[in-house]
């Protein structure tokens, strides 16, 4: 990735030029990523599949953009392991893996984000499925080489701040595992190089991962029986245990309110057709209430520095 025509390369997939087109229109505009004089607060997102930009902290991406932050999604896999949710989706494309990456770039302008970069690998599955061990999967590729890929790309897009899955993956997906140890190392190599060679750009300042308030799932569990749903055995091909997972902790160190982007959330969950089903059935069964603080916060863990035993409502708190 040393020069330009490297860099536009590794934007790959259907609706690429699109994208693209938009970013270097941006660029030329003066809201490059090198326009240094009047550089803008960056964030970048760094995901598993295409949706996991939407489903998960899609509001928290969508207000830093309607906020005058440039917002760059990196997503790692082409999703193509994902089951559809109608089969309707795949009339018109040859792969899952064509209809996700056209998916990806509707949502990211409902979003309204900067840019999508996809890296070319293939969706892992979940654990334990034959498409684990497939050699272009994302869960084969050396540690170190992803590295230096996604150090390569925080490089050059110089954000203030980074946002990724949390060390346990959400739900356990082994894609979303892989990139937190893998972000969470680019992060802390290009921050110290950045650090030692002091050419402008300081490097990464704050790491967040996504969170899941366990309280709220904690509820969840316990309502679900009485829904006569199973805790232990949810998602289209009931592999995922909300009991185990709610065990898993994941401190909430930033809460960001999302409610006036609520709708560019929906937006862009929706254009993510062939999975989605509305949200997460196992949230539909809590009080009204309750779900509506669950929807108009986004919640972050700090990886990066330490918590100080604060919760914070601002990703780019404290930034320089
Ligand atoms: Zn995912």
């Amino acid at each position: 990735m040393a020069d330009n025509s490297s860099w536009r390369a590794a934007c790959t997939g259907l609706p690429w030029r699109m994208i693209a087109a938009r970013f270097f229109l941006l660029t030329a505009m003066g809201y490059g990523v090198d326009s240094m004089m009047t550089r803008q607060q960056t964030l970048v997102g760094v995901f598993a599949h295409p949706d996991d930009e939407s489903f998960g902290p899609g509001g928290s991406m969508a207000r830093y953009a309607a906020e005058g932050k440039q917002v760059h999604i990196i997503i790692a896999t082409d999703g193509i392991a994902g089951s559809v949710e109608d089969p309707k989706h795949l009339i018109t494309h040859d792969t899952l893996a064509q209809v996700r990456s056209r998916e990806l770039s509707n949502a990211a302008v409902a979003l309204g984000v900067t840019s999508i970069w996809s890296l070319p690998y293939r969706d892992s599955g979940m654990r334990n499925t034959p498409e684990n061990l497939h050699p272009a999967a994302l869960f084969q590729q050396p540690i170190d080489a992803l590295v230096q890929q996604l150090a390569e790309y925080i490089r050059r897009l110089q954000p203030e701040v980074i946002v990724t899955h949390d060390p346990f993956g959400g739900y356990g997906h082994p894609d979303h595992i892989r990139l937190c140890e893998t972000v969470t190392a680019a992060f802390h190599l290009v921050r110290s190089e950045a650090q030692r060679n002091g050419n402008g750009y300081p490097g990464p300042q704050k790491l967040y991962y996504t969170a899941f308030d366990k309280r709220v799932l904690k509820l969840i569990v316990k309502f679900m029986p009485l829904m006569g749903k199973d805790p232990t055995a949810i998602g289209r091909n009931k592999d995922i245990n909300l009991v185990e997972i709610s065990g898993w902790e994941t401190p909430v160190h930033a809460e960001i309110n999302i409610e006036p982007y609520l709708p560019q959330k929906e937006a862009a969950s929706r254009a993510h057709a062939s999975q989605y089903s509305g949200g997460p059935t196992f949230v539909r069964v809590l009080p009204s209430f309750i779900r509506r603080q669950f929807l108009i916060n986004e919640s972050f863990t700090r990886a990066y520095p330490a918590p100080n035993g604060a919760v914070e409502k601002d990703l780019f708190a404290g930034v320089v």
